[in-house]
């Protein structure tokens, strides 16, 4: 049998299903880790939804998600920073090792004021984080996103950010998504691996046409990036964790969750 171990969902791919179902079944497939979404967690024992993933023999392997810093409002920028520290305390407490950061924008004001207050904040943050034995993760967003969701648009803006913030405990995490059109990526992959700061390794496809921008993402092998040269990209400059599957896609929520998830596992083997 093919090694999975490597193989790491998160539970917004398979949203039809809880926690305790996605747990239970991810383990069952063979995938050796899991990734939670917050949302999972909503009226949760987190040391119950903990001893369920430990049991189940995977390993926990982030949560998503983190971010959302900039405001033209001090008083929002205050209330983010509040926000971010019940994120880490959650994943400490769930024995999450990485929160991965979505970083946020404030169309009102420049990006470069929202990349200012993103380094800002997560430098803040970052000796929390330590404390709390949690990494941070900042995910470059592709930049149709750069209005609202996030000012880190680029392996080298988030490689630039985690630079200047010089923490161990804050890098970056590749998600093929929103990186895989960038001229400069495997030059900026290897900058990132040299800096010790690939955190994570998200993969999906990009779906030819891709009808919404949020919800379409494609299983590995449907659609154009080219997954296994990113991969081997990313191998290279060091990283040796998981490869997570991170799909949002009203199509695949819509359909059976048992039949999506074996068809992950083939494009598994097959495409990444
Ligand atoms: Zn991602």
């Amino acid at each position: 049998m093919e090694d999975l171990s490597r193989l790491c969902i998160h539970t917004v791919t398979t949203k039809p299903w809880d926690i305790e179902r996605s747990i239970d079944e991810y383990a069952r497939a063979g995938a050796g880790g899991i990734t939670v979404w917050r949302d999972a967690l909503a009226g949760r024992n987190i040391t119950d939804v903990r001893r369920r993933i430990a049991d189940a023999g995977l390993t926990t392997v982030s949560t998503c998600r983190g971010g959302f810093f900039p405001s033209v409002d001090a008083s929002k920028r205050k209330a983010a920073l509040e926000e971010n520290r019940e994120v880490i305390a959650e994943a400490a407490e769930l024995g999450a090792p990485l929160v991965v950061l979505v970083c946020g924008a404030d169309p009102k004001q420049p990006l470069t004021d929202s990349r200012a207050q993103i380094v800002d904040a997560i430098a803040e943050l970052a000796p929390e984080a330590e404390k709390a034995g949690v990494k941070l993760a900042i995910e470059p967003l592709h930049p149709m996103y750069a209005d609202a969701k996030s000012a880190i648009n680029t392996m080298k803006s988030a490689n630039d950010a985690a630079e200047q913030i010089a923490s161990d405990f804050v890098g970056v995490a590749v998600d093929v998504y929103h990186i895989w059109w960038d001229p400069d990526l495997e030059t900026e992959i290897a900058r990132c691996g040299d800096l010790g700061k690939i955190f994570a390794f998200h993969v999906c496809d990009w779906r030819v046409p891709t009808r919404d921008f949020l919800l379409d993402r494609g299983l590995m092998g449907e659609g154009c990036i080219e997954i296994p040269t990113i991969r081997g990209w990313v191998e290279k400059a060091g990283f040796t964790g998981f490869v997570e599957v991170e799909i949002f896609s009203t199509e695949y929520w819509s359909g059976d969750q048992a039949e999506f998830l074996e068809r992950i596992v083939e494009a598994f083997k097959l495409h990444v």
